[in-house]
């Protein structure tokens, strides 16, 4: 973004400190002091530990044009855009920059698969628009409006991923980015301690809906009633003309899967909506299958030819793999899933483990499952009952809720094929002691579980 300081005050909704400044030309914005660019806007949030406007002199020693200046905080040491909640005028910048660009906008949300299906999205756009993407998971309050902000002038498509944990976040991004198409990938259990229900979950995702403009498509996963239900209730949000388009694994979407083939790297399946020609999806699992649906509906919507959505799906690449296939010193394969678990992420993966082909014993080690409320035990129970005995070997848990996994396992697997630990260096022992270097393992638990250490640990052993 390139703009004079006066535009930038008009956008963001604030007054220039001094008017002989409004003139400065800014080049591009960022919160993070560490990172200051010649001539660009450094904009200070108050966060737990810190407030940015304790850095705010030394960004502009550093080389920042101007900042934003809470005027509540006094003289600025510098340039400034005067306003009264420096977050507030992020996101108003971003709103504008957005609203006069030519970029038109596609919004992803639900609780699992949003930073996968924009990937997908983004390489099936890539092949036919200019087409500017979320980097990483910069989907909150923040990481949104600055995604807006490092987007070029020429853009001509703009994928959001837009991420929650309570109500009124989702409607937030949404009125901001205003989107032409929105996606919800699912309605899983994430965040259900901060929400209560899954129908609360439901209604906080298709909050997007209240963004969305007029005439706008929804794209929605079919195969959850709770969207469905969600959709027709009077108080949902939403505007006029809507057009709806569902995707799923149930022959009564609008798009979902003919035939899937699950091979060592890759999935092959053919799309109903799309004909004949089998696509292929360099990734593992029918969930991928499910969020190649969601986007592959969005990219027809966009006019994308059907020969360059097969090549487009088959480049794809993904933000930071989050089932990464890791090779051990002494031959092991290693699914590393450590990054986080939920039951339908932890499902979709005993799912990839189990269409595996050719290895001696297939592993899951799986831990606690964090945030899921008051029926927390009962959806790890779930889990464990979810494991195939006559596709998983060996299962090992760590943690306390990890035990219930173990429990439910035990309703259908052999009581000598399950191992339940509180102490990860005893997991670790046990587990290196009982695999094989033709064996797969998968890993998997939430981000606090730490569950990295037990990868590292198989990684490393001969
Ligand atoms: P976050 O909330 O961390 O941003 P996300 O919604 O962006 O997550 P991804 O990063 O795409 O989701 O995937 C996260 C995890 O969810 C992965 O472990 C993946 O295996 C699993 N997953 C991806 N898509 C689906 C899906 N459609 N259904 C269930 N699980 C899925
Ligand atoms: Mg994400």
């Amino acid at each position: 973004m390139k703009r004079k300081l006066a535009d930038i005050a008009a956008m963001a909704g604030g007054q220039l400190g001094n008017p002989g400044d409004a003139d400065v030309l800014i080049e591009g914005v960022t919160t993070d002091s560490r990172r200051i660019s010649p001539g660009c806007l450094f904009i200070p949030l108050a966060g737990e530990r810190f407030d940015g406007h304790d850095f705010a002199k030394d960004c502009l020693q550093a080389g920042a044009g101007a900042v934003l200046w809470s005027k509540s905080r006094g003289e600025a040491p510098g340039p400034c855009v005067l306003v009264d909640d420096t977050l507030e005028a992020l996101q108003r910048l971003a709103k504008h920059y957005l609203a006069a660009s030519h970029a038109r906008v596609v919004g992803i949300t639900g609780s699992n698969g949003k930073t996968t299906t924009k990937d997908l999205l983004f390489s099936l756009l890539a092949t036919t628009f200019k087409v500017h993407k979320t980097q990483g998971n910069y989907n909150n309050h923040i990481g949104l409006p600055l995604t807006v902000l490092s987007m070029p002038e020429d853009t001509e498509i703009a994928v959001l991923e837009m991420g929650m944990s309570g109500r009124h976040e989702i409607e937030l991004l949404s009125k901001l980015a205003e989107p032409e198409a929105a996606i919800v990938t699912n309605i899983g259990e994430a965040h259900l301690l901060q929400l209560g229900s899954r129908l609360e979950i439901a209604r906080a995702k298709l909050e997007i809906l209240s963004g969305l403009r007029e005439g706008g498509l929804f794209v929605y996963n079919g195969d959850e009633p709770l969207i469905t239900q969600v959709l027709e209730e009077p108080a949902t949000a939403k505007p006029a003309n809507l057009k709806l388009s569902t995707f799923g694994i149930a022959p009564d979407n609008a798009d979902y899967p003919v035939g899937i083939m699950h091979l060592e790297d890759k999935t092959v399946f053919t799309s109903h909506a799309l004909g004949d020609t089998p696509l292929e999806l360099p990734l593992p699992g029918e969930h991928n299958v499910v969020n190649a649906l969601a986007a592959l509906t969005v990219a027809r919507y966009f006019g994308v030819a059907a020969p360059a959505l097969a090549e487009g799906l088959k480049r794809v690449e993904l933000t930071g793999m989050r089932i990464e296939t890791v090779r051990g010193v002494s031959g092991i394969t290693i699914l590393n899933d450590a990054y986080n678990a939920s039951p339908a992420s932890v499902k979709a993966a005993i799912g990839v483990l189990e269409k595996k082909r050719g290895y001696r014993q297939k592993v899951a080690v799986l831990g606690d499952m964090l945030e899921l409320g008051e029926d927390e035990v009962e959806y790890h129970r779930e889990v464990g009952r979810f494991l195939d005995p006559g596709k998983t070997d060996l299962l090992f848990t760590y943690g306390k809720l990890g035990a219930a996994i173990a429990e439910g396992a035990a309703e259908r697997l052999d009581n000598e094929r399950i191992f339940s630990y509180q102490d990860k260096n005893e997991l670790i022992d046990a587990l290196i002691s009982r695999l094989h270097p033709q064996d797969v393992l998968l890993v998997k638990a939430s981000r606090g579980m730490k569950l990295e250490e037990v990868v590292d640990a198989v990684k490393s052993s001969s």
